[in-house]
């Protein structure tokens, strides 16, 4: 490697006064300790998510007395897709690497990381190979969204995907190419492709504060996530509807030949009710799902800025 590459630190940040110190302090350990002696030089995006604590200004105390310390000021919270690739765009290194603020990606790994792309990799990926820590919900629901999206998906998600990795300059230029408003950056990195490195560790449990997203959130999150990368549900309920079809067929020739042999009193009107019900909740079950594809069209095409910034550095 030639010497002076530079390395960035992408860190999207919402609410994490208390965390980016401890963050800050870490990176400058293993930096000092293992990264520089390979010529790397150092660089710092924290991407401030319009946070509404102290962070700005933690971030703002860091680059005064340090001048490899980036930033950029979001004028709201954008979340932190919108976070990951406004990082990316300010980075300037040659590998950049996306983290959290939290110690959750362990700036441990990075050495490691390092070597693996000079090793000729392009991109280095992390997963957590345990969810310890975690609500056995959460857990349960997460594993549940990652085998619905590799059976509907072509673009493969593994299951413990982190954001955390460490890429190429060439990987950051295919990302930031795809400029859709919709972001699941999970799927957009495995969507660029690349000879991809895979690095496996425990889940660590956050250093400080608390996590941004609530079980609803993460839902949300995860249904625009298959939204973004298939359109298998659409097939699903087109055959879900020719099968209803098909059984209302053989239901009406039953009840046409019954009518013939037994003559036709009138029955079965609580039967008829469940079933027109049953069939009024499937329809609007397809339509709202019809309806969600709509809808990131519709946000798709007004082509809002990813994210608005306040101040940056
Ligand atoms: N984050 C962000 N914007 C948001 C929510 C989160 O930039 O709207 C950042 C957050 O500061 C942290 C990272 O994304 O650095 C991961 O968030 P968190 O630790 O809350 O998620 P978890 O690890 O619990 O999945
Ligand atoms: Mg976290």
């Amino acid at each position: 490697m030639e010497p002076e590459n530079i390395l960035s630190l992408v860190v999207p940040c919402y609410n994490e006064e208390e965390s980016i110190p401890l963050f800050y302090q870490e990176t400058q350990r293993i930096y000092t300790e293992s990264l520089e002696t390979l010529g790397l030089v150092l660089e710092y995006v924290f991407v401030d998510d319009g946070s509404s604590d102290g962070t700005l200004s933690v971030v703002k105390r860091l680059a005064e007395t340090d001048e490899r310390v980036h930033y950029v000021s979001f004028s709201r919270n954008f979340g932190k897709e919108a976070g990951i690739y406004a990082g990316l765009e300010a980075a300037s290194g040659d590998y950049v690497a996306v983290m959290d603020a939290d110690l959750q990606d362990p700036p441990a790994l990075l050495p490691q990381m390092v070597a693996a792309l000079e090793e000729g990799y392009d991109c280095i990926a992390t997963r957590r190979k345990n969810r310890k820590g975690e609500p056995p919900v959460r857990s349960f629901f997460a594993r549940l969204f990652y085998r619905l999206i590799n059976k509907m998906s072509s673009t493969q998600i593994i299951d413990g995907t982190r954001d955390f990795r460490l890429m190429k300059r060439m990987v950051v230029d295919a990302i930031l190419s795809d400029k859709e408003y919709n972001r699941f950056s999970k799927g957009i990195f495995s969507w660029v492709g690349f000879r991809t490195k895979w690095i496996e560790y425990e889940n660590v449990e956050r250093c400080a504060g608390k996590t941004k997203w609530s079980f609803w959130k993460l839902f949300l999150y995860s249904v625009d996530g298959i939204l973004a990368y298939t359109t298998v549900p659409l097939a699903l309920v087109s055959v879900m509807g020719i099968i209803l079809c098909l059984i209302a067929f053989i239901a009406l020739c039953f009840v046409i030949i019954r009518a013939l042999i037994f003559g036709d009193p009138v029955a079965g009107w609580p039967s008829m009710i469940s079933i027109i019900i049953f069939l009024g909740g499937i329809q609007l079950f397809c339509l709202g799902l019809i309806g969600l594809y709509i809808s990131k069209i519709y946000l798709e095409t007004k082509k809002r800025p990813l994210y608005i910034v306040r101040e940056r550095k």
